[in-house]
């Protein structure tokens, strides 16, 4: 029985998991010679938005070029005011000044209408738009300045996201719909009424800016709410119900683990599940933290899943009693960021480097064979082992470092292997 049983497994090998196909309508979101492709066969893209005053044009292209050097493929800038409006035209020239294509894309509440209207340059220098139909007005005037900004959109070929947000959801939607449910036999719950009311804004907001002229290949929908299961919930639905691009990120995710752990648990289901064509990490910064974290953790959740590959990546052991030196965190760490501060240089310079793997380990039980697995790795010596440090090179033991200086020498060779392996040949 058990014979038959086992030869029965090895007559099948376990499926690979990977994440399904997405289906959805690609877009185009361009500066200059920039052509970002967003949704279709385009990789899952990585946005941010900036927390710098629009209205300081030099702060706030400092940050966005910070974020796209990160890996931020787009960058959402608030356009609130007159003054910011103005400033649009002035971020962009010193970006491009910096040889630093990445599109921007103007947020817009309540006011958009007029900021378009009455500065064409920021409506030409914004290569995306994002519209949230719970605040373009109210009563008659809802269509009428959602209908004035999508005109401009079309005018000048720009696609648009339309961004709904529990937040700010469109009330006389969610009145009506709590209406009907309380005529249903057996009524819904009132966060279903809820979902409903965020799925038929950005469909109802979709097909309205079709009817004024939008190419539907130009619309990219959001309905961003903060609850995991509520995201979940919400997009299933959502890429069931049409074929526009979706932009994810679960809204005002919070601080540091809180808010990595609940964006990564939201996006990954929804990803895994081909649901998803841009994502942005909505971390609230921790004090003295640089904007850039919500682009490392919206980079490392693609990376996890196999998505996209945008830095090499360091394999460290979580350490235990057999290392109580901190040697081997302090050496990840330093290759970590040795890493990250050389990609975008070694991006152009050093085609297909992102794919490197690197093995910091902190002793024999599992250095040399995680070391061996790397591209390169060390495995350091843990409590009662030799002083010494082999070094793995493409699966083989290259050499052993010894002493003081075995960081800074493994750098170095690091470096070497990276200038070797991915160097352009002449
Ligand atoms: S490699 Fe060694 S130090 Fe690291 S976790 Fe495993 S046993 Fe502990």
């Amino acid at each position: 029985m058990q014979d038959s049983q086992s030869s029965q497994q090895l007559s099948q090998a376990i499926a690979i998991a990977s994440p399904l196909p997405r289906k959805s309508r690609q877009a185009r979101v361009v500066w200059r010679n920039n052509v970002v492709t967003v949704g279709g066969d385009a990789p899952v893209r990585v946005q941010s938005m900036t927390n710098t005053d629009t209205v300081d044009a030099v702060e706030t292209a400092i940050q966005v070029r910070q974020l796209a050097q990160a890996g931020s493929e787009m960058v959402r800038i608030t356009v609130n005011t007159p003054e910011a409006a103005a400033a649009v035209p002035y971020i962009r020239e010193q970006l491009d000044r910096m040889g630093e294509y990445v599109p921007l894309v103007g947020d817009f509440h309540y006011n958009g209408h007029r900021l378009l209207t009455d500065y064409p340059d920021c409506a030409q220098a914004l290569s995306k738009y994002r519209i949230n139909p719970g605040n373009v007005g109210k009563g008659d005037k809802k269509d009428k300045q959602f209908g004035q900004m999508i005109e401009i959109a079309a005018k000048y070929d720009k696609a648009v996201r339309i961004g709904v947000n529990w937040g700010s959801l469109d009330q006389e939607i969610m009145a009506d719909l709590m209406d009907q449910n309380s005529r249903r036999e057996k009524p819904w719950e009132t966060r279903q009424v809820m979902y409903e009311a965020l799925i038929t804004s950005a469909i109802s907001s979709a097909e309205l800016a079709r009817n004024i002229g939008l190419n539907p290949d130009n619309i990219i929908l959001s309905c961003k709410v903060s609850g995991v299961q509520d995201l979940i919930s919400v997009y299933r639905e959502l890429a069931r119900r049409c074929d526009y691009a979706l932009h994810l990120g679960l809204t005002e995710a919070g601080m540091g683990t809180k808010g990595t752990v609940a964006s990564t648990a939201a996006l990954s289901v929804l990803l895994q599940e081909g649901i998803g064509d841009t994502i942005r990490v909505s971390l609230t910064p921790q004090p003295g933290e640089a904007r850039t974290q919500e682009v490392v953790v919206a980079s490392e959740i693609l990376q996890a899943l196999g998505l996209r590959v945008f830095v090499p990546s360091v394999t460290a052991c979580p350490g235990c009693g057999r290392t109580t030196s901190t040697t081997f965190q302090e050496l990840a760490k330093k290759i970590d960021d040795f890493l990250r501060g050389e990609m975008p240089v070694w991006r152009t310079q050093f085609p297909g480097v992102e794919a490197m793997k690197v093995a910091v380990m902190g002793c024999i039980v599992n250095g040399p064979g995680e070391s061996k697995h790397a591209d390169i790795g060390i495995s350091l010596p843990g409590n009662g082992e030799a002083p010494a440090a082999p070094v793995f090179i493409d699966g083989e033991k290259a050499l052993t470092l010894r002493g003081e200086h075995i960081a800074e020498e493994f750098q170095t060779l690091v470096l070497e292997y990276v200038q070797r392996r991915y160097g352009q040949k002449a």
